[in-house]
């Protein structure tokens, strides 16, 4: 098994709009990549320039930024032709690694727009080492920037930053150091393609509860009603229904929480979130967590609240 670390760098056009949404928002011009093996070690690097073909002019952040040279990226390869050998010097089913969660959907996206096959009909389960270095901070919250995590770890600096092959370089070595319990539960999936069917939803389980990221729904209405999605059950028990504690509420559209108690393990404390994907299709990230009381008991002073507002 080995390791794909990448970064990619994009340009957008200048004025931050693209004015049709079948464009790309984002065009890659970077590919940078390390490959590790199973203790971490640098066993491979990839490095391509692209040259550019929705956006001919960089925007002038990127350009400072990257420190382009001028007609540099004219001599880098057309993307289709970029991305195959990407993929190529990859090999079979790599654990892609990432610094933050945007890489791998502007791979796909860009992918996608000049017809290549896709890399997964599925999420892809990856590794985020942005989430992961969070994590180790005990600070799951707030993202930090790679130089920062690098300083922190007083790693050497020895490429350049900025530039797809060194942010890649330095995401590997922090994924280095990252523990492996860390790396095991600090689960992240890439959703550019949403579970198929219910049959391949995702779930997560940990010690603290569990997590469901559901298929895609048309309508946000027919998931917000579906007993599937909204039922509060009891993982410890095997999936059996709890009695409601807390009736689920929203305070702004987005989050919503509920409250259920099984007899036997306590309360559980359930929040989602309603997304819409890529194919204008609604989604939801469910969490369940073991709770108490005074939890409880808060959540249902917000319901009240929320309920006034509305
Ligand atoms: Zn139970």
């Amino acid at each position: 098994m080995s390791y794909i670390v990448f970064d990619l760098e994009w340009n957008q056009p200048q004025d931050g709009k693209h004015s049709d949404e079948r464009e790309l928002a984002f065009e890659i011009i970077e590919i940078g990549a390390v490959k590790l093996n199973d203790d971490f070690k640098l066993i491979g690097k990839y490095q391509q320039l692209i040259r550019p073909q929705v956006y001919q002019e960089i925007n002038w952040r990127i350009r400072k930024m990257l420190a382009l040279k001028p007609g540099e990226l004219s001599k880098g390869k057309l993307f289709p032709q970029a991305a195959q050998e990407f993929l190529d010097w990859c090999g079979k089913d790599p654990v892609w690694c990432t610094w933050g969660p945007q890489d791998l959907t502007e791979l796909q996206r860009n992918m996608a727009y000049y017809g290549m096959e896709p890399l997964s009909t599925g999420p892809i389960r990856y590794m985020n080492v942005q989430k992961m270095y969070g994590v180790l901070c005990g600070n799951c919250a707030q993202s930090k920037a790679l130089e920062t995590a690098v300083d922190e770890l007083e790693l050497r600096k020895d490429v350049p930053f900025h530039r797809a092959y060194s942010d890649a370089y330095y995401t590997g070595k922090v994924l280095a150091r990252i523990p492996e319990e860390i790396r095991r539960d600090c689960v992240t999936y890439d959703l550019y393609h949403l579970p198929e069917s219910r049959k391949k939803e995702i779930h997560i389980n940990g010690p603290e509860g569990e997590c469901l990221i559901t298929t895609g729904y048309n309508d946000r209405e027919v998931l917000l009603r579906d007993p599937h999605v909204m039922t509060i059950q009891c993982g410890k028990c095997g999936g059996i229904t709890v009695k409601t504690a807390v009736r689920w509420f929203t305070a702004n559209n987005k989050v919503y929480f509920a409250a259920g108690e099984c007899r036997e393990h306590g309360y559980i404390a359930a929040k989602l979130r309603v997304r819409k994907n890529e194919q204008n299709l609604y989604y939801a990230e469910r969490e369940y967590s073991y709770t108490d009381l005074t939890a409880v008991e808060e959540m249902k002073q917000q319901r009240r609240d929320a309920l006034a507002k509305h």
